[in-house]
């Protein structure tokens, strides 16, 4: 289990969520090397405090202000070459290099801090001689446990090998088989910067490993300087190519190229040096210079990188050799880790400042951690090219498609607004056509009350004309000789028939007012029934026969038999006679109704029976000028003259 709050516990936390997950700081830890035998010798004193395990105080001298750094680890001079590799957290990178991810492991500091001691261990004591196991540096102790890992995976696993330096910027092959020469480092689409014809070599064992490593050790450049008796004048990079496929089973795309999988990088650098602390001049000054060169640019390269809008800024990876190598385990997709190397003399304390703000700064660099695809998977990556791309197809019509339905939405909306405005105006045309027909529906309705009043009214008016007027006929017409009356007109009250019949039936004697049988006696002869009020003369010259009785049902307005149609005239006309026979104001319940075309309903304006009561008022009329005429020529035997108005009795 993983001591919280180690690198090995932040890099595994942090990588947890996949291959895509989030950026990822680049682990940094410190290495302070014990002060040197020389130093002592020197009477230099340290100037750096550990504080914990994550924490350095650094003390200057003459009682300046402390400063303190913090790391992911903080391993001071009393820990040993194994403590460094549990603790620096390059087993966890180990893990991840076997996964398929590219991961690097690189030291930095000052020349004689201890980089090239914490990878590899003190420089060999002679030709062939190794470094004793208790001194191996991280490599060493890196290659055993992997090597030791990949047996207990049970999966076949191929490993591979490079070494090179940057030595003068100048990119040597530390393995070839010949001579040294100058390496082109090119850069293509898939693979990044890599160097072109580097010799990998396949390996299987952890001999062979060390084998190589100690050739390129023994090929790389070093010289003695007054800081460091064997430093390091060349960056130095060891790559361990791991892959879980046989070469058989996973071809290379291209021949020669190193088999895709995972990486783990080992990056010793070379040391910064000042030319007048160290005391070079010649080839060690250009040595130094080309050193520094590279080491600058690796610098800007991580102040760039730490700059929020680094995303849109131009990262100069191709200023050096160095920062091209290093450009995928800084910036890209790989897996970094820095071990920052300080010596603790006062002596060497603004270097030591220098590395430790440079490693601060480092550690909030990120990285977004893939895993590379396999030539296998790459049909499956061209599949999610493709379907990424259709995708995007998909939410680029998407989005057109919404942008149409806005469009078409507004129109619609348009319409719909247009609609609904219009079909509002048409509700309040209709609620208001229908509010003017339900008043006029009810006007009707009361003028038809009216009308069907008034011909009731009317009708009563015209019975009691008509008893009233009989009953002066009879007065006028009765003699001794006479048969007796109609019994409807001698009774004393009964409602209907107490009136003589006006125009009986001559066959079934039946009272033409009430319909009720009548005795053969009770009605008059034909001639002499009403021969003087149905005078052919005062009736327009038709026989009574002929002529329609005045309770008849109307003929139709247009035919020739129908009687003209009432005016105002009529109406006077019948008020006149009416008030004569009543002899008191008739007062007309209605005002007479205006001629009305032939289409218009009568139920509407008075009913059915008002002609029918205008006709029987003309008829009624003419018997009594009539009667008023025979009552001129022949005065009645018991009543002496009098006046029209005088013909018929009070009521
Ligand atoms: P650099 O590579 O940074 O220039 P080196 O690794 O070559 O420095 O170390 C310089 C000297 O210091 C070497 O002689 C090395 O043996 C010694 N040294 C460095 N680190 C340690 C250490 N942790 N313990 C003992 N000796 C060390
Ligand atoms: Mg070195």
């Amino acid at each position: 289990m993983e001591e919280r709050g180690s690198p090995d516990g932040d890099l595994a936390r942090s990588l947890e969520q996949g291959p895509e997950g989030p950026e990822t700081p680049i682990q940094v830890v410190l290495r302070v090397r014990p002060m040197s035998a020389a130093e002592l010798r020197r009477g230099q004193q340290s100037v750096l405090h550990c504080s914990g395990t994550r924490t350095l105080q650094v003390s200057p001298p003459g009682g300046g202000p402390e400063v303190a750094f913090r790391f992911g680890a903080v391993l001071d001079a009393a820990r040993t070459q194994e403590d460094v590799f549990r603790a620096c957290g390059v087993r966890r990178l180990g893990e991840l290099a076997l996964r398929g991810f590219s991961c690097t492991v690189f030291t930095f500091g000052q020349t004689g801090s201890g980089k090239t001691y914490t990878l590899t261990g003190p420089p060999p004591q002679g030709e062939g001689v190794p470094v004793p196991p208790s001194l191996a540096g991280i490599m060493q102790r890196t290659f055993a446990w992997l090597l030791e890992r990949v047996q207990h995976l049970g999966a076949p696993v191929t490993l591979r090998a490079s070494y090179l330096e940057i030595y003068n910027e100048q990119v040597r092959d530390l393995l070839s088989l010949g001579s040294p020469r100058p390496l082109p480092v090119r850069w293509n689409k898939t693979r990044g910067f890599y160097v072109e014809q580097l010799r990998v070599v396949e390996f299987g064992s952890l001999e062979a490993l060390m084998e190589l490593l100690q050739t390129g050790l023994s090929r790389r450049r070093s010289s003695a300087h007054t800081l460091n008796q064997a430093s390091s004048r060349s960056h130095a990079l060891l790559t361990l190519y791991i892959s879980r496929q046989t070469a058989q089973q996973m071809p290379s795309v291209d021949p020669g190229e190193p088999p895709v999988g995972g990486k783990l990088c080992f990056v010793d650098l070379a040391g910064s040096e000042k030319v007048a602390a160290t005391g070079s001049r010649g080839e060690l000054m250009l040595e130094a210079n080309s050193i520094n060169r590279s080491l600058l640019a690796l610098g800007h390269c991580i102040s760039l990188l730490l700059d929020p809008q680094r995303k849109q800024s131009h990262i100069p990876f191709r200023d050096s050799k160095l920062t091209k190598l290093l450009a995928d385990s800084l910036g890209g997709r790989g897996v970094t880790l820095m071990v920052a190397c300080v010596s603790p003399s006062a002596q060497c304390l603004p270097e030591t400042l220098s590395t430790l703000r440079y490693a601060s700064r480092a550690q909030r660099v990120t990285t977004r951690p893939q895993a590379p695809k396999s030539p296998v998977a790459k049909q499956p990556q061209r599949l999610e090219t493709e379907m990424l791309q259709l995708q995007e197809e998909n939410r680029r019509l998407q989005f057109q498609l919404d942008q149409m339905d806005c469009k078409a939405s507004g129109l619609s909306g348009a319409r719909v607004a247009w609609t609904q405005r219009n079909l509002y105006e048409m509700l309040q045309e209709f609620m208001l056509e229908n509010e003017r027909l339900r008043k006029e529906k009810s006007q009707l309705q009361d003028s038809r009350d009216l009308a069907r009043n008034e011909q009731r009214i009317l009708a009563q008016q015209v019975h009691a004309l008509e008893r009233r007027l009989l009953s002066a006929c009879y007065r006028h017409q009765r003699g001794p000789d006479l048969t007796p009356p109609c019994p409807c007109l001698m009774a004393p009250a009964p409602p209907c028939h107490a009136l003589p019949p006006l125009y009986s039936c001559p066959c079934c004697h039946i009272c033409p007012l009430c319909r009720v049988p009548l005795a053969h006696w009770a009605c008059l002869p034909r001639e002499r029934h009403l021969p003087q009020v149905l005078d052919p003369e005062a009736s327009g010259g038709r026989s009574p026969s002929a002529r329609p009785p005045p309770w008849a049902p109307p003929c139709s307005p247009g035919s020739a038999e129908c009687p003209r149609e009432r005016s105002h005239s009529d109406w006077t006309q019948t008020r006149v006679l009416a008030e004569m026979l009543t002899e008191e104001e008739v007062v007309p319940s209605a005002p007479p109704l205006p001629v009305r075309p032939p289409k218009t309903s009568p139920g509407l304006r008075g009913g059915a029976g008002v002609p029918n009561l205008a006709q029987r008022l003309e008829a009624l009329r003419d018997q009594i000028g009539s009667s008023l005429r025979r009552g001129r020529s022949q005065p009645p035997c018991s009543e002496g003259a009098r006046s029209p108005g005088q013909v018929l009795p009070p009521r």
